[in-house]
């Protein structure tokens, strides 16, 4: 078979084998038991199956059962190592959205120019664009120079403590050492900012930390017919109000600068003026980024109260009341200094502040001076010539993470064009992905592959 990606020839079984993937139920719980390990087995088997050159090359291990970390031998062994990685399991289908996806969501409907179903964008394009691409390769005669990890775990949207964690220690206690690791991330994407309207494919260099802190306000309880003038409630209402008001400090921190560096040639000229003068307009900047959540979770620690609980009677007065607070933390800052900081703001109101047992730092920000960004830039710039390659703050969480002891550079960056109303289809309805897009995917990590 020739894998010449230029011409049309494979995209009919690479679409028909992405749809395939996207047939299998692949749903992560945070309750094991509830997982249909049948499914996650029947991946295997289908993975297998669709890529032989991949199984009769690379070395496969299987982690707690169902994650797959591959080895691929480099020819030159004294090298660091590269790790691609991406997740297998997908996030369930709300029973009260089903009927607004046009298609069944585990169809795999193929129709206008689209590949329909949960997991089309977030996230088996990209594991099935990676194993595309490296069959491909081992067809056409190639031998990587530094040996190449791809991790493929089952659990990314529960914690991925049973996949990626572990696949990290694995490596870890093997002595081996990460160049640089490619997660999910960034797409390619109009309107990143508002004004901006060419591509902006962002590669995020670092992301965010994140810590949950629950707020309690205890009190006597009593009858509520002879009640003090704020009750437990009331405290805790008053910290709300408070820690929403008194937000944490916007800035625009050394990745922020680096984007509007990269983007400021493509920007309309007054956009133009204003990102190469940070020093002069930052006051503007930030109070145009605060004003969206998109752009503001870019400048600041964001609050976000998503719990609350207090009272089991209209009549009796509430010895405990609970709030619970997400906080997603800009690296250089901790989850100490979030805690001190709202102890700080709400210290008249006696509250006790706990630190949720799930909470970890931001990561450290990888180099745009290092090789290894170069060759995703440069690799970004042949597949999507229209785009211009930017780095960027990951707001949310990968299991990129737990590589972070053992890597040098880590990226996260999805290698596809999408528009953006497409990124609401994640974790939502109607998930899919272009035909068009899926082929320059698996082009591009064919491309990053051949380059490192
Ligand atoms: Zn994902």
């Amino acid at each position: 078979m020739d894998y010449k990606l230029k011409d049309n020839k494979n995209i009919d079984d690479f679409v028909q084998r992405l749809s395939q993937a996207l047939q299998i139920k692949t749903i992560s719980y945070e309750n094991m038991d509830m997982v249909d390990k049948s499914e996650f087995l029947k991946f295997h088997t289908f993975i297998e199956k669709s890529f032989p050159n991949v199984h009769r090359v690379l070395v496969k291990e299987t982690i707690n059962d169902f994650g797959i970390l591959f080895k691929w031998e480099g020819t030159e062994t004294n090298q660091d190592s590269i790790l691609l990685m991406a997740h297998m399991d997908v996030v369930p289908v709300e029973k009260e959205t089903e009927n607004e996806w046009c298609f069944e969501p585990f169809s795999g409907n193929i129709s206008d120019g689209y590949v329909w179903g949960r997991g089309a964008l977030d996230m088996k394009s990209q594991l099935m664009g990676i194993l595309e691409a490296v069959e491909g390769l081992i067809i056409n005669g190639f031998k990587p120079r530094k040996t190449i990890y791809l991790a493929f775990g089952h659990d990314e949207e529960v914690g991925g403590y049973l996949g990626n964690a572990q696949m990290a220690s694995y490596l870890q206690s093997k002595g081996i050492k990460l160049s640089m690791v490619l997660d999910e991330g960034g797409f390619i994407i109009k309107n990143a900012i508002a004004g901006m309207s060419c591509l902006a494919a962002l590669i995020g260099i670092a992301e965010k930390g994140m810590t949950t802190l629950e707020l309690f306000a205890e009190s006597n309880g009593g009858h509520s017919s002879m009640p003090p003038n704020s009750t437990a409630i009331g405290r805790l209402a008053k910290s709300i109000y408070i820690l929403e008001k008194k937000q944490f400090k916007a800035n625009i921190n050394s990745i922020l600068k680096e984007f509007f560096k990269a983007i400021a040639p493509k920007m309309p000229l007054l956009k133009r003026i204003i990102f190469s003068n940070i020093w002069l307009f930052k006051p503007l900047i930030i109070r145009i980024f605060t004003k969206l959540p998109k752009t503001n979770a870019l400048v600041r620690t964001t609050t976000a109260f998503t719990m609350i609980e207090g009272g089991f009677k209209m009549n009796v007065l509430p010895q405990q009341a609970k709030a619970v607070a997400n906080f997603r933390v800009m690296p250089g800052e901790t989850i100490e200094d979030v805690k001190k900081r709202v102890e700080k703001v709400i210290k008249k109101l006696d509250i006790t502040v706990k630190v949720n047992d799930v909470s970890f730092n931001p990561s450290k920000i990888s180099h745009i001076a290092s090789n290894e960004y170069k060759v995703m830039c440069k690799t970004i710039v042949s597949v999507f010539p229209e785009s211009v390659a930017a780095p960027y703050l990951t707001v949310g969480s990968t299991d990129s993470r737990y590589y972070q002891k053992i890597a040098n550079q880590i990226f996260r960056f999805c290698p596809i064009e999408i528009e953006s109303e497409d990124l609401e289809r994640v974790h939502g309805v109607n998930e899919r992905i272009s035909i068009e897009g899926y082929k320059k995917m698996i082009e591009f990590f064919y491309l990053l592959i051949e380059s490192l």
